[in-house]
């Protein structure tokens, strides 16, 4: 599916989910607040990366590890998170994981960035992520 419907599609059932949930002065039902179906908040420690020589070495011909080519929003992550899985990184989107990365191990998250500027502007932060 195309990354773009893809993160259409969650914005849209994550505001239906916040419409829909009942106030508290109705009936006084307890009720959660926002309900995202499948989706667990993990704090990772997030680096970011471009696809140049500096970044990604032999590996910098512009194609990720999923086949697909780096451009766009896409996350390096450790082999646990399949290709395709989406995550919501505060600050920089809702992403799927394209890409691997000898180090991106454990919590460690790895971004794409366009320029090799952009990613050292980014740096490392440790981030609550919405993994999907
Ligand atoms: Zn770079």
């Amino acid at each position: 599916m195309d990354l773009k419907i893809c993160a259409a599609i969650i914005v849209i059932m994550a505001t239906i989910f916040i419409i829909s949930s009942p106030s508290s002065d109705d009936g006084g039902l307890q009720a959660p607040v926002i309900f995202v179906p499948n989706a667990i908040i993990k704090e990772m420690n997030v680096s970011a990366y471009c696809p140049c020589v500096k970044c990604c070495g032999i590996w910098s011909d512009g194609i990720t590890a999923s086949g697909k080519p780096a451009e766009g929003l896409i996350i390096a992550a450790p082999p646990i998170y399949a290709f395709g899985t989406i995550m919501d990184v505060p600050g920089y989107g809702v992403a799927t994981v394209q890409d691997r990365g000898g180090v991106i191990k454990g919590n460690k998250l790895d971004l794409l960035f366009p320029t090799h500027q952009e990613a050292l502007n980014f740096g490392r932060q440790y981030l609550k992520v919405k993994i999907y």
